[in-house]
């Protein structure tokens, strides 16, 4: 039965603490103050709070909520840290760091995405988030260094790019594989060189290089 969105909200919230995925209060506020119905579309509003990805258009997908419960949760987020993301998609992941951080830039590959990307955040009032056009392997040097590096589609390999970005005792997050399975890795940048953890499987679409 369907009992209206905020319920449904709250239910999805209730459903990923108790399997683990949401840890913090912090995070968990964050998905409580982001409409994630203003991220699908219209057709599937009534599917948002469904812990499944969903179509987005140019055949890219919006996250399951598990998958941007745990990748929001690895990242740490602090108030004044700068974070880049790779992939901006609908705007979803942005919009849930942007409650948690104080800048979000998010690049784009799709010139359709960023529009859908840059709209959802208007309409959700996510202020602190800019979306770009551009490769996101070249990263985003404009605004670099970053504090946090989150890459939400497959990729197979973390980019030079992405290391020169970053501060030192900042990290890359990023699903590295192929196309069928890639494995959550955690980057950390030190004075000496890198330090990596894996975080298990996932599945991303992959990261392209040049539009469809
Ligand atoms: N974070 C998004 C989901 C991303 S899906 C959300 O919350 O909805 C992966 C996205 O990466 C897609 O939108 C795809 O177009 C984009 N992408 C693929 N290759 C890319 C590249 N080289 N540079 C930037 N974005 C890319």
């Amino acid at each position: 039965m369907f009992m209206g969105l905020p319920e449904e909200r709250e239910m999805l919230l209730s459903k990923l603490t108790g399997e683990g995925y949401l840890k913090t209060e912090k995070v968990t506020e964050a998905f409580r103050e982001v409409p994630r119905e203003m991220f699908v579309q219209d057709s599937d509003a009534l599917s948002a709070y469904g812990d499944y990805p969903l179509q987005i258009g140019c055949g890219q997908t919006i996250s399951a909520p598990h998958m941007v419960a745990i990748m929001t949760e690895l990242l740490k987020p602090r108030k004044k840290d700068k974070v880049l993301e790779i992939g901006s998609g609908s705007g979803y992941q942005a919009g849930i760091l942007s409650k948690l951080v104080s800048a979000v830039y998010t690049v784009e590959l799709e010139p359709d995405l960023v529009n859908l990307a840059r709209n959802n955040l208007r309409r959700a009032g996510c202020s602190n988030v800019e979306v770009f056009l551009g490769d996101g392997r070249l990263g985003y040097p404009q605004q670099a260094p970053y504090d946090k590096i989150i890459v939400t589609c497959a990729t197979p390999e973390i980019f030079q790019a992405w290391k020169d970005q970053l501060k030192v005792s900042g990290i890359i997050l990023a699903p590295v594989g192929g196309f069928y399975r890639q494995d959550l890795v955690l980057l950390r940048k030190t004075t000496k060189g890198f330090e990596k953890e894996s975080h298990g499987g996932c599945i991303f679409v992959p990261l392209r290089n040049e539009s469809i």
